[in-house]
């Protein structure tokens, strides 16, 4: 007899370990470790998903014929050696953890069980089959191991190979910014059925001072569910997908985004048929290229970049710190209450849903902090607590790497820091704030303006020699020196009140 451990973010609909003709010789086992659970304060709608996912998988299986041992205990070693006792199982074969440290934890196992345990590639992510060669002392940047991908996957090439439409980006088409006039559908919403119901009543009685709610949970569960979700995403949003990509709105928080990321973080879905699917649109004629290929980058472009930037930085990518900030994160990242409204809206909604859209935690959150000198661990710790599609592997490279470039531009090529000015032109924030988005210093100066004048005076040296902020600090020309002793002085006040 062997098991077969499956882990939450592992429901895969063609799992790799699950061979039919092993049905007879083999028994499948679910943990939920009520220590990983509150290992940190997670966002309850996160825990729901995964917990009733988990079951919902679990349960399909067992109509399947599968033999299932669906167990809850204090950890996972505790659970699989209970399992293996009660089972009489000689093996455990199991999937590569997609977060580092679960991985080494997973090859610990055999020692601490005292039985063989296997572990698999994660079939999750197609940089586990197959990962451009980055050659040595060369960095191989997204936009490269983005078009690697594409040949390799065969997505929107023509019978050359070569990209359809000429480009093999389409960015320039896709920076509209929010307008009154754009008119989304929502996603849709799946009532919770009996199992996610008794998830929902333990979430709240075993986490209750988790972050957020399981009031109105309405999340995909099933692969279903996921696979209407995926369709309804193709129907209703990818074809605004691409233009709106980088606009937010307060009164829009989805705009046009596929809500995917969650699904596709526990295997629900397979990056390659949702980027197959978003294809078939484009064939089909319901979404237009620069939306289609705006989306296949999000999928096996810039996903599949950050899972294997991360591997190839753990250990140690928590603790990068590339601009030396310490500061604390500010109290009102728990509860909303500042002046800044495009913040206070942001983190308000985040904290009830544990959803914003990308560009939201780019340019609002991680910028905010970056500017401010926040700690990167911190500001990490604060994203995997906060967020229902939060995991290391992608939490990780996202805001340590690309939102803060703490990791000193391994991720992306230069810190993303921008003023009001971009703020304001993406976005219906600005209007009702407190604060002037179009005045850099004094007392109705919006914070992200002194703010940025101060990052880039503080660290000019350095950014001048990267060539991406070149328009950034040539800006810096126009600052007199008694505008730049004001952005200073205004930054050094607010930066003691946070
Ligand atoms: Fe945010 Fe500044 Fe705009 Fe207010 S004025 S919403 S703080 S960018």
């Amino acid at each position: 007899m062997q098991s077969i451990w499956i882990l939450a973010d592992q429901l895969s609909p063609d799992h790799p370990l699950l061979n039919p003709t092993n049905k007879s010789d083999s028994v499948i086992v679910f943990i939920e470790s009520l220590g990983r659970m509150r290992h940190r304060p997670y966002q309850k709608r996160k825990l729901v998903l995964l917990l009733s996912a988990m079951r919902h998988y679990a349960a399909e299986l067992k109509n399947q014929g599968w033999r299932v041992d669906y167990r809850q205990a204090e950890n996972f070693t505790i659970g699989l050696k209970l399992h293996l006792s009660d089972s009489g199982s000689e093996k455990i074969l199991t999937i590569a953890a997609a977060e580092w440290q679960a991985r080494q934890q997973q090859t610990k196992l055999g020692e601490r069980l005292g039985c063989v345990v296997e572990i698999h590639p994660n079939s999750h992510f197609l940089v586990e089959s197959y990962a451009p060669e980055e050659k040595a002392g060369k960095k191989l940047i997204l936009e490269n191991f983005y078009r690697a991908m594409r040949r390799k996957f065969g997505l929107l090439l023509d019978s050359e190979g070569n990209p359809i439409g000429g480009a093999w980006n389409y960015d320039a088409e896709n920076r509209k910014p929010y307008h009154k006039k754009l008119q989304p559908i929502p996603p849709l919403s799946f009532s919770p059925d009996e199992i996610t119901l008794q998830v929902m009543g333990e979430v709240e009685q075993k986490c209750p001072t988790n972050l957020g709610t399981t009031a109105g949970f309405d999340l995909p569960v099933t692969r279903v569910q996921a696979l209407e979700a995926l369709e309804d995403f193709v129907e209703n949003r990818l074809a605004d997908f691409g233009p709106y990509e980088d606009a937010m709105s307060q009164s829009e928080p989805i705009l046009f985004h596929s809500l995917l990321s969650p699904l596709l973080n526990i295997g629900l879905l397979e990056p390659r048929e949702v980027a197959k699917r978003a294809e078939r649109a484009y064939f089909e004629g319901k979404a237009p290229l620069n939306s289609v290929e705006g989306f296949i980058r999000q999928v096996i472009g810039w996903r599949e970049y950050v899972y294997w930037r991360y591997h190839k930085m753990m250990p140690g990518f928590h603790s990068l710190n590339h601009w030396s900030a310490t500061k604390s994160v500010p109290e009102f990242f728990w509860t909303g209450e500042t002046d800044m409204h495009c913040l206070s809206q942001v983190i308000k909604r985040v904290m009830a849903t544990g959803y914003s859209n990308h560009i939201e935690r780019l340019m609002l959150l991680c910028n905010f902090a970056l500017l401010s000198g926040i700690n990167p661990k911190e500001v990490n710790d604060w994203f995997l607590e906060s967020y229902f599609d939060a995991y290391d592997w992608v939490v990780t490279p996202n805001v340590i790497g690309m939102g803060l470039c703490a990791d000193g531009g391994v991720v992306g090529t230069k810190p993303y820091i921008a003023s009001a000015a971009y703020i304001n032109k993406m976005s219906d924030y600005c209007q009702g704030c407190r604060y002037n988005p179009k005045v850099r210093s004094g007392p109705e100066a919006c914070p992200f303006n002194f703010l940025y004048w101060n990052f880039l005076l503080k660290w000019e040296g350095q950014l001048r020699a990267n060539p991406r902020m070149g328009p950034n600090v040539l800006g810096l020309k126009h600052l007199d020196e008694s505008e730049r002793a004001k952005v200073k002085a205004d930054s050094e006040r607010f930066l003691a009140t946070l």
